[in-house]
């Protein structure tokens, strides 16, 4: 029979409790990559924030354009926006974009999803089932 040290038990007790560093946190975004080309702001991983949030690029999109008051367009995975804009001003209306479009009020879990109901957008909670309206924009 094995023979542990001390460190060593303390470290598997530590892996067998439940979620000790993350669980608790709340839901984190993928860094944004934002850089500023010429005229116009570049953001490069725009598709992988999308994924990630599980929302359409074009949902997306309109609500950036709409917050930064701009024009622009989707190429490829990135998103092109006239104009310069900081990257913090990028991760702040992509996160004023979760807390209205992806968090769930209730338990603040991302499992969300947008559907229809009597002529009412709203965000549905598959995690806790709560409801409530969003306003969906249109483009
Ligand atoms: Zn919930």
């Amino acid at each position: 029979m094995k023979e542990y040290k001390y460190e060593e038990l303390l470290d598997r007790a530590l892996k067998r409790l439940p979620g000790t560093k993350t669980s608790e946190s709340r839901f984190i975004i993928p860094d944004e990559r934002v850089f500023i080309e010429g005229k116009t702001t570049i953001f490069d991983n725009f598709d992988v924030i999308c994924n990630y949030i599980n929302r359409e690029t074009e949902h997306v999109m309109k609500f950036l354009l709409n917050e930064l008051g701009t024009a622009g367009k989707i190429e490829r995975n990135r998103a092109i926006f006239q104009g310069r804009f900081p990257k913090e001003e990028v991760e702040r209306q992509i996160q004023k974009y979760v807390d209205e479009y992806v968090l769930c009020m209730e338990c603040k879990k991302p499992d969300t999803h947008i559907m229809k109901m009597d002529r009412v957008w709203v965000l549905k909670c598959d995690a806790c089932g709560a409801i409530r309206p969003i306003m969906k924009r249109k483009g």
